[in-house]
């Protein structure tokens, strides 16, 4: 029988991605529902082209999408609005398989939902796992959903694991002969520049990765480095792995995805041209394969592999991911927000570069660390932060 998919964040880079896949394998795959935040004539066309049963939007595009629908001849599809509808879908229990590809804080709810119905969660959306952690993680067992890693580096670790590794006593240390993950980045666009060159980058520069094609918020992450950062926190969750374990590589020509290393010395890697379509197709299908139009690695002409450390002087970011996450508690979900603030405000030409990590540091340390105990207390810490994070854009740091 087919499985039915809801993508959240359809419009994304991401969730075209899946998209491509789907349109290779339309017997297996249906699609039930999709989201977008913005972009509704787009929006539209994917109705057209997949003819869900449910659309989401915020309730100001309501309206918008309806007539578009209309013109369409596409009336009979339910249009649901803002985040109780982003839930609705996630929980629905038509839905087999939920790819969560919303950017940011805004897909934290509807991802824990997707979870706590126990769905095949599709995790492209990391700020979800990095401001939830345990919780999440302990949703997940509780309610038996398989929550699999598309960020490409995780799911090159998970595909480097032994099997099992995930039914094993979760407690921080690696186990089953694994000794250390080895999370690869590719070091950005201003891998070589100086401090003084990185003040003047402009939003434009930022989102212009060597290797891989991406919506605007990743790609700043990716310059500062906070995208690996939160990935660091990411793996830690999903591994059960403690940050002093996990070791970060740039490898900037992004070839290999990420490796795990055993007690026997063997390093092993998984490799692949980099296309986010191979990660997603492994994490739809698991434990099976399917094809994707992603080309064989050609090792004749990547023949030149380079690997060295990060340098955390240049990009502080990735040196407050893992401060965050050794103090654990709401110091990750504090990092994310006062992120998505700066480069928000970075993007929009309010803040230079050099001030994304600047702002991060300051919100950490201006609030009160705690336990992470509840969503509640986590979306407080949010929204605190963001306070925080705007007044130091307002004020540009005096
Ligand atoms: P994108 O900006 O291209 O797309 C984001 C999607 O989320 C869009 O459909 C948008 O309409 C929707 N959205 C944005 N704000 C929203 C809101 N407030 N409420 C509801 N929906 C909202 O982003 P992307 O590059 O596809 O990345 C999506 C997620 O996947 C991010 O968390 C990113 O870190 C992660 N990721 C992306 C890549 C990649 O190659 N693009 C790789 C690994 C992980
Ligand atoms: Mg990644």
């Amino acid at each position: 029988m087919s499985q039915s998919v809801c993508i959240l964040g359809v419009t994304g880079s991401i969730g075209q991605s899946t998209l491509k896949i789907l349109d290779n394998h339309p017997e297996e795959y249906s699609v039930f529902a999709v989201t977008a935040h913005s972009r509704i004539v787009e929006l539209a066309e994917i109705c057209k082209q997949y003819h869900p049963k449910v659309a989401v939007v915020p309730s100001k595009k309501v309206d918008e999408l309806r007539q578009l629908l209309i013109l369409a001849d596409l009336a009979d599809i339910e249009i649901l609005q803002d985040e109780a509808g982003l839930i609705a879908v996630s929980e629905h229990p038509q839905v087999d398989v939920v790819m969560a590809a919303i950017v940011g804080a805004a897909g934290l709810m509807p991802t824990l939902a997707a979870v706590k119905a126990g769905k095949r969660v599709l995790l492209a959306n990391k700020e979800a796992l990095v401001m939830s952690g345990d919780l999440m993680m302990q949703a997940a067992r509780d309610h038996h959903a398989a929550l699999l890693p598309v960020d490409s580096e995780h799911n090159a670790i998970f595909q480097c694991l032994p099997e099992g590794y995930f039914q094993a006593e979760r407690n921080g240390q690696p186990k089953m002969g694994v000794s250390r993950i080895l999370l690869t980045a590719s070091g950005g666009p201003f891998l070589n520049h100086t401090l003084e060159q990185l003040q003047s980058v402009t939003p434009a520069q930022a989102c212009k990765h060597p290797n891989w094609s991406m919506g605007q918020k990743i790609s700043v992450d990716s310059a500062t480095l906070m995208n690996k950062g939160l990935e660091l926190i990411e793996a830690c969750h999903l591994f059960s792995i403690s940050e002093h374990f996990v070791t970060v590589v740039v490898h900037p020509q992004s070839i290999i995805h990420s490796m795990v290393q055993y007690v026997d010395g063997s390093t092993l890697a998984q490799m692949g041209n980099p296309d986010m379509c191979t990660p997603i197709a492994h994490a739809l299908a698991w434990p099976k394969r399917i094809q994707t139009h992603v080309p064989p690695l050609d090792l004749f002409v990547h023949s030149h592999l380079n690997f060295q450390e990060p340098d955390t002087l240049r990009f502080p970011a990735l040196k407050l991911a893992r401060q965050a996450m050794q103090s654990g508690g709401l110091a990750p979900a504090i990092l994310n927000a006062a992120n998505e603030i700066a480069v928000a405000a970075f993007l929009n030409n309010q803040l230079g570069f050099s001030q994304i990590p600047q702002i991060v540091e300051h919100t950490l340390s201006r609030l009160e660390n705690s336990a992470a105990d509840s969503i509640d207390v986590i979306l407080q810490a949010d929204r605190s932060a963001r306070k925080i994070a705007q007044q130091f854009v307002m004020n540009k740091g005096n």
